[in-house]
């Protein structure tokens, strides 16, 4: 056992946990110290102490993990698919009878206000694997009408060893996301959750466990990108990488899952335009946008970040804005009052905060924010709910993913002109606008350039909803019908029912 530096028992007491805090490897259905005994200390972002000493995974860990998931997939693809997805919804039963203590382990270890982790995170963990433990069954092949004498049919089995990388911004959530249609698909998976965001991976492992999830069916490899993270990208023995995180990451994926050509799914950054137009219900658009930006502190992928507004209703629309934005609660994420907590980690924090440098210098307007909270806040990861006005839709911070409370906002006059900033960027994930015309909404729908679009609301998802993007915000959809293509391959079956003996060449 590698020496722990913190006392685990107090840090889950402080935090109002009733079981040990998971700090080790999953590798094999066993929690184990890293070869290297290597440890790095996930911290609490409120105040930046350290919660636990997590076990480091290198790349004889990965191999461990690979040569796990190897083994064990076999036995878990010729599983009926109803005994897999069985598994899920156990799990799902599971995630719920713990959800006070996994919505306390996010809380602690991401600073997501405590309400969030309860009423979204947890929730929607547990609705993604009942999705697809119950899809397990019912995602099938196809009969194909093909020449007389022969049956073609179509085979939807497991890549195999799957490698998923996940970020720091929504760790219980997206794991669910990637493992979940992985699982049900056939799959086995060595995961690597982001550095400075272990825990509730490590949870979601032990009661993997417990649902009945045989030994080596998923691997938890907590470690550093450019160590277990490129290993796993690189690995000869995994057939596919699923990705969420950085445009920068994302590329160097792609570069080394080029080895043995693996399937590569991206997940990656945003730069959410969201549109009011003068016809808008303010009231809907000024909450709907407040939630597109701050809520999780606007670390989405999916944020609203571009505030696109009509120049008639600008004014009155930032007042209300403003006004709501330097209302928000800020505080430590685990008073259930809390409405914003701090960012994930500090170095995130300063990223966000050089940006408020960046638009000065390109003389934007700050009109709220902009700075880290003075008093006891500021020894946390905290930032202050950021509006700044741009001059220039070209403008770094409106071409530039910031990944923070730290919404841009531009102004238009004409249709046209809200759309050439809309798609004036190279990402295209999620968006949204607000409006009371309808053939305006749907042509705004099929025109603008991202995977998602929500018409007078913003950030809503679903398992049943399929969630990805277009251009440098990645390719491949998670969610619905669609991660169980993405998770599958096909195979086509040709059968001559007939049983003639075949011509060689017609003579
Ligand atoms: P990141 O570097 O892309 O991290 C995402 C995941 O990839 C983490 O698990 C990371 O490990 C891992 N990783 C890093 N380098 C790797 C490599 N060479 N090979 C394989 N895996 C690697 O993102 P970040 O540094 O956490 O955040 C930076 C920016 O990314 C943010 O400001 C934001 O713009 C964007 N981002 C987007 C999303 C999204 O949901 N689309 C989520 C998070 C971040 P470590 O934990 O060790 O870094
Ligand atoms: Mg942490």
């Amino acid at each position: 056992m590698a020496e722990r530096k913190v006392n685990l028992a107090d840090v889950a007491q402080a935090a109002g946990l009733r079981t040990p805090i998971r700090h080790q490897l999953f590798i094999g259905g066993q929690f184990v110290d890293a070869a290297s005994g290597e440890t790095l200390a996930t911290l609490n972002p409120h105040d930046n102490t350290p919660i636990a000493d997590v076990a480091l995974a290198g790349a004889a860990d990965v191999d461990r993990a690979v040569e796990a998931a190897t083994k064990a997939l076999p036995a878990w693809r010729r599983l009926a698919a109803a005994d897999r997805g069985r598994v899920l919804l156990k799990l799902a039963d599971l995630i719920e009878a713990n959800a006070e203590e996994l919505a306390r382990l996010e809380s602690l270890d991401t600073g997501h206000p405590l309400r969030d982790s309860r009423a979204l995170d947890v929730p929607r963990t547990a609705a993604c694997y009942r999705y697809f433990g119950g899809m397990a069954d019912k995602f099938q092949g196809e009969t194909i009408p093909v020449e007389a004498g022969f049956l073609n049919y179509t085979l939807r089995e497991p890549v195999g060893v799957v490698g998923q990388v996940v970020p720091w911004n929504f760790p219980l959530m997206f794991t669910s996301w990637k493992m979940a249609p992985a699982l049900a698909a056939g799959n086995t998976i060595v995961m690597k959750p982001a550095e400075v965001t272990p825990l509730t991976s490590l949870k979601i492992a032990e009661l993997m466990r417990e649902a009945g999830l045989p030994d080596g069916v998923v691997n938890m490899v907590p470690g550093l990108g450019t160590v277990a993270g490129q290993a796993i990208a690189e690995h000869p023995g995994i057939h596919k990488i699923a990705f969420t995180g950085s445009t920068a990451t994302g590329r160097k994926i792609v570069q080394a899952s080029a080895g043995n050509l693996k399937k590569v799914q991206l997940e990656l950054g945003g730069k959410g335009p969201n549109i009011v137009f003068d016809d808008a219900n303010l009231v809907a658009a000024v909450n709907g946008s407040a939630w597109a930006i701050f809520h999780n502190q606007g670390q989405a992928c999916i944020a609203g970040s571009r505030l696109i507004l009509h120049e008639r209703i600008a004014d009155a629309f930032l007042d209300k804005f403003i006004a709501l934005a330097t209302s928000i609660r800020l505080g430590n994420p685990l008073d259930a009052t809390t409405e914003m907590g701090p960012l994930t980690s500090q170095l995130h924090r300063d990223r966000v905060l050089g940006y408020v440098k960046v638009a000065r210098e390109q003389g934007g307007e700050v009109l709220a924010g902009g700075k880290t909270p003075d008093g006891d806040l500021a020894k946390g990861c905290y930032v202050e709910p950021t509006i700044v006005r741009a001059k220039s839709p070209r403008d770094r911070i409106a071409q530039e993913e910031v990944f923070g409370p730290f919404v841009t906002v531009l102004t238009f006059k004409t249709d046209d002109e809200a759309l050439a900033i809309a798609n004036g960027t190279d990402y295209g994930l999620g968006s949204g606008l607000w409006t009371m015309n309808l053939p305006r909404a749907h042509r705004f729908a099929r025109e603008i350039h991202a995977g998602m679009v929500w018409i007078n609301s913003y950030k809503r998802v679903n398992p049943g909803s399929p969630f990805g993007g277009t251009g440098l915000s990645g390719y491949g959809r998670e969610m619905g019908f669609d991660a169980m293509r993405e998770y599958t391959q096909v195979k086509s079956v040709w059968v001559n029912v007939d049983a003639q003996i075949p011509p060689w060449y017609p003579r």
